[in-house]
């Protein structure tokens, strides 16, 4: 049993994300693990994060949701976990995938906030509406994980239609504009070039386009974390997001940064690759190579080449008429216009994250699915 909740953790462990580009809803750590009346188990369970990463995948309709977890530091050290849940939360700690604080406050409010993104949270936060009047005042922002028949369900506190997401916050956007360091040696969150020590063994490739907002409490651009005012390292490396539709569903989204190119494909052999093999039937399998396209971006432009045995084609605009479609042959690139899609085969797509809607997904794939029975007896309960 101990193995099974090993590969559920490490399959948490891959939506656990503080990268704002992709993050797509904030929580407290401390509170949702303590959600007993999810599963009826112990007092605090790790596991209990991965019922709410369901819950928000099937919210959204969408598959791999990355969720902002901020996490009271005295979290790391709970009696009430075991172990290896303590181990592996000081590993997220050390990585950034989460944040960490000594008084995480209103700080999930904040980065709900800036980011522009809705809390999962059971708290009504009536005394903090003041500050943050999206709390009672827009649908769908704070959403309360409640037991329901097939797993939690997310209940929005003020019902209605959500309004389209309008992405960061104009003082979420000045923040997220800049570069921030931390004077705080080995800060995994704002670190310098270089890093701590140890900074070549850190096991998450972290670059400044991915970094956090900063906090504000102090008036100040501050590390939330190390309570250090943060030093403005000068401009933010651009950044594209794309995702990748597969049979007319968003399977995931990725960051591409002016730092760091992106390699999709069947399998792709760098680390930092969109690997889209479980997703493809053998046809495709067989068409698609294992590093099939690159993305990049150069000044404003992001640029698509084909690096694959096959080629692959663009449909400019987003149009289905064969007759429009641009063939891309192997090492063959091509700068993408607004509404372009990349096809890597028919129904393999790749564009920029706005041009699809998410959604429509009817069964998003669950991160419990190596869950032991007692874990995933959901709807016993409900
Ligand atoms: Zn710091």
């Amino acid at each position: 049993m101990r193995f099974e909740i090993s590969k559920v953790l490490d399959a948490i462990e891959g939506r656990v994300s503080t990268d704002p580009s992709l993050v797509r809803a904030v929580l407290d750590l401390a509170e949702v693990v303590r959600y007993t009346d999810l599963d009826g188990g112990r007092p605090a369970s790790t596991l209990r994060l991965g019922m709410i990463m369901d819950a928000l995948s099937r919210h959204l309709e969408e598959d791999n949701v990355p969720v902002y977890a901020v996490v009271h530091r005295a979290l790391l050290s709970e009696a009430d976990l075991t172990s290896n849940e303590r181990m592996v939360l000081r590993r997220w700690a050390d990585d950034g995938l989460v944040e960490v604080m000594n008084n995480p406050g209103d700080r999930v409010l904040e980065v709900a906030d800036l980011l522009g993104l809705p809390v999962l949270s059971r708290n009504r936060y009536d005394g903090l509406a003041g500050r943050y009047p999206w709390v009672t005042g827009q649908p769908g922002r704070l959403l309360a994980p409640l037991p329901g028949a097939g797993g939690p369900v997310l209940v929005p506190r003020v019902k209605g239609a959500p309004p389209a997401p309008g992405g960061p916050s104009p003082t979420g956007r000045k923040l997220l504009a800049r570069t921030w360091r931390c004077r705080e040696p080995g800060c995994v969150l704002f670190g310098g070039e270089g890093g701590g020590a140890f900074a070549d063994l850190a096991r998450i490739d972290r670059k400044p386009s991915g970094q956090p907002p900063p906090t504000l409490r102090t008036g100040m651009p501050t590390c939330p974390r190390h309570e250090h005012r943060l030093i403005d390292a000068g401009p933010r490396p651009a950044t594209e997001v794309l995702s990748v539709r597969i049979g007319g569903m968003v399977r995931r989204r990725f960051v591409v940064t002016s730092e760091r190119p992106v390699v999709v494909g069947r399998a792709p052999e760098d680390s930092g690759g969109i690997r889209l093999g479980q997703w493809l039937n053998d046809e495709a399998r067989r068409w698609i190579s294992r590093s099939h396209v690159r993305f990049e971006l150069r000044g404003a432009d992001l640029i698509v080449q084909d690096v694959s045995t096959n080629g692959s084609g663009v449909r400019p605009g987003g149009s289905m008429d064969e007759a429009e479609r641009i063939a891309l042959a192997r090492q063959q690139s091509r700068v993408m216009r607004p509404g372009d899609i990349v096809e890597l085969y028919p129904g393999v797509q790749v564009a920029r994250a706005n041009t699809w809607t998410s959604g429509g997904m009817v069964n998003p794939t669950s991160v419990m699915a190596e869950a032991p029975t007692m874990a995933i007896r959901l709807g016993d309960r409900g």
